[in-house]
């Protein structure tokens, strides 16, 4: 290849001869330079940077420093920490409902419905290919996210664990039970019926319930007991106070083994069947009492629990 050019219109014509390999060679020399010159202006800049500010440097090239590394880490970890207690506290709570829901369900279910279930003795058919879940799937997008939403489940769950808490104990109240084992020998209804000493109608403000004497007498729902006496109708008697103006009066026993002011629960041996009073023959005269008007207990569900 050949250059040719002249200083004047007169002038002198300059002729000069270059090969074409030693442009190339050239060319490709002064492009190395260059890019050399860029990654040592490059590297010299965040040498500046990280003397001058490492946060800064983090931010911009995306780079960590070890001692930001580590205080992230830090971060996660006590973030997967806090996440670890929620869904524990979550896994508790559950647990809890798990219990009071049985407790409902030995409350409402009457007792031969009570059996365990069979256990199955096939085992399902199902299948398919494994496929995790993604962070989509479960919903779950971030640590504060997912913690936020442990957090409301906790608070949810705990609601619901109190308010059921407070129905189960309102129903632990009510007078539902049996006073007795076995219910059987029921001789005498609630309301009007012949007395059994005078054999005139009378009204008749509980049932009477015949069994051996001895026979343990069982409170019918938690409560306190509010009277111990031995009084020459009821002859030796229990009343128990249930709160919301309900109370259980268990009468003619031969013997009563709670004091005032003693706590009961549904269940409870409290005395011995007799036949203290104005009784005929060993039974228990069971009563149920709202605001003090009597009721009859068999509309109270009775149930041996
Ligand atoms: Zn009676």
């Amino acid at each position: 290849m050949q250059f040719m050019w002249t200083t004047s219109p007169l002038g002198k014509l300059h002729c000069i001869s270059v090969r074409k390999r030693r442009i190339a060679i050239s060319v490709a020399a002064l492009a190395s330079l260059f890019v050399l010159a860029g990654v040592a202006a490059s590297v010299a800049a965040f040498k500046l940077a990280f003397d001058y500010d490492p946060a800064l440097v983090a931010n911009i090239g995306g780079v960590l420093t070890l001692s930001e590394a580590e205080k992230r880490e830090s971060d996660y970890r006590h973030k997967i920490e806090a996440l670890r207690e929620e869904v524990a506290a979550a896994r508790e709570q559950l647990g809890q409902l798990h219990v009071l829901k049985d407790e409902f369900a030995k409350l409402a279910s009457p007792r031969a419905t009570r059996a365990a279930p069979a256990e199955r003795k096939s085992v399902p058919g199902r299948g398919g290919p494994h496929i995790a879940l993604t962070a989509e799937d479960t919903g779950v997008g971030s640590f504060d996210t997912a913690r936020a939403q442990a957090e409301e489940l906790n608070a949810r769950l705990k609601q619901v664990h109190s308010d059921w808490r407070q129905e189960l104990l309102r129903l632990e109240r009510l007078p539902m039970a049996a006073p007795l084992a076995d219910m059987h020998g029921l001789s005498s209804s609630y309301g009007v019926r012949l007395d059994p000493f005078t054999h005139s109608p009378a009204r008749h403000e509980g049932i009477d319930i015949s069994a051996a004497a001895g026979t343990p007498i069982l409170a019918t729902a938690s409560g306190v007991v509010r009277r111990v006496a031995a009084d020459p109708q009821y002859g030796r008697m229990v009343d128990i106070d249930h709160g919301n103006g309900y109370l259980t009066r268990y009468a003619h026993a031969l013997a009563i083994n709670v004091k005032p002011g003693e706590r009961v629960h549904r269940g409870m041996p409290i005395g011995a069947v007799g036949s203290t009073g104005r009784s005929t023959a060993p039974h228990l005269h069971y009563e149920v009492r709202l605001n003090n008007q009597a009721q009859n207990p068999l509309e109270y569900g009775l149930r041996r629990d």
